[in-house]
């Protein structure tokens, strides 16, 4: 039976699911979901196009580098803590971790002391991880974040935030209903829960929101990043986090757009026409992170620009030395760089956002690049 078949099934017996549910079963159904079955990511390294989408480190190595010598940066400024683990969250190729790890051959201390740990939910790509990084021995996989306790965590994650479920409220005249997804003829739609829920719109700023606007939420993002920041702050380690999200200003001056997209063979697609044939992903709320890391205990960073980030780690300095080293290649890495940079391409749209215990002054990276990126 298809997926959309067991999803229509599993409505006629439990009623409309959330958004959040749909997402999940679309993504990670283990026969059929989207990346419990394949290799969504497209290349371009060499020009050639193909998968769904295309994730900074997949359009060059110097993404992965600036990430690994950030990390390596944050353990020396905290005093070289002992054990760190170095975890990466949803790898999915493994070439980011791959990309850290070689460039963490100049941070030799942290690489010998380091426990790698990769939370990956998919066989499927679990599989290709193992295969990129074979040259690795020790590394540690798991399907859910969960840390041997006491050891500090130095933790990347990029374009995970945004795969992880979340659920839509819709403001109506009775009041802020939660969108659910139901089933008609066989077919799927959205429809509204009947009672209004407001007591899960937060912050309460977007409770005045015009009728038809929309609220999402990631609850499952926030338990996680607050749980991380929790980590940070008793035992020491550093959280980057990298994603697309929405631009902050626009969000405190009531946003209320719906940003559930679905993508497949790099265009858009209808978010219920074929659950598991596209990537489903949202914007992060950077706002609601930010706060979770703080109640989470930890002092948080950003969200400034990817662009500025990498600029003010050295991703020039880089670029102009790989093309030195190989001609060849020069247009290639120019073009890469400005993809990663540009504000017009992932410069502003990516962000970054950083957790480091409350002790330490400022993250790498981060305090040059000031208040102005802070609103791109
Ligand atoms: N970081 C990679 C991949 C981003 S795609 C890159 O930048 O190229 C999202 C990744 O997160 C995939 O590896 C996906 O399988 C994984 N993932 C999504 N939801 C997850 C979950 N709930 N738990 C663990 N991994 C998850």
């Amino acid at each position: 039976m298809s997926l959309k078949a067991r999803i229509v099934e599993l409505i006629a017996a439990q009623g409309p699911i959330s958004v959040a549910q749909f997402m999940t079963i679309a993504l990670h159904d283990p026969q059929e979901g989207y990346y419990a079955t394949r290799d969504p990511f497209g290349v371009s390294h060499d020009g050639r196009k193909g998968g769904d989408f295309i994730t900074a480190p997949e359009i060059s190595q110097m993404f992965g580098e600036m990430l690994g010598l950030w990390l390596a940066q944050a353990w020396d400024e905290q005093g070289r803590p002992a054990h760190p683990l170095l975890v990466e969250l949803g790898p999915g190729r493994g070439t980011l971790m791959a990309d850290m790890l070689r460039a963490l051959k100049a941070a030799p201390e942290f690489l010998k002391h380091a426990k790698v740990m990769m939370v990956e939910a998919s066989p499927f790509l679990r599989a290709m991880q193992q295969e990129t990084l074979k040259a690795h021995a020790g590394i540690l996989w798991q399907d859910q974040f969960d840390p041997p306790p006491g050891r500090p965590v130095f933790l990347v994650a990029n374009e995970f935030f945004d795969a992880l479920p979340i659920r839509q409220y819709v403001k109506t005249a009775r009041g802020w209903c939660e969108r659910m997804v139901t089933a008609r003829d066989g077919e799927l739609a959205f429809v509204l829960a009947p009672t209004p829920v407001p007591s899960a719109i937060i912050p309460e700023s977007r409770m005045e929101a015009p009728e038809g606007g929309v609220y999402e939420t990631s609850p499952g993002a926030l338990a996680l990043a607050e749980d991380i920041a929790r980590l940070i702050a008793a035992s020491g380690g550093a959280a980057l986090l990298v994603d697309y999200g929405h631009d902050a200003q626009k969000q405190q001056a009531g946003g209320f757009a719906e940003t559930l997209q679905a993508v497949g063979d790099h265009a858009f697609a209808e978010v219920l026409a074929a659950p598991s044939a596209h990537d489903l992903s949202a914007h992060v709320d950077f706002v609601a992170l930010e706060q979770a890391g703080r109640r989470g205990g930890a002092s948080v960073h950003g969200p400034i620009g990817q662009g500025a980030l990498l600029q003010a780690l050295g991703i020039e300095l880089r670029a102009r030395s790989l093309a030195t080293r190989n001609p060849a290649n020069g247009s290639q890495i120019a073009a890469a760089l400005q993809r990663l940079t540009s504000p017009e391409e992932m410069g502003t749209l990516f962000k970054a956002l950083a957790f480091l215990p409350l002790s330490a002054a400022t993250a790498p990276g981060f305090a040059r690049a000031g208040v102005p990126h802070a609103a791109a």
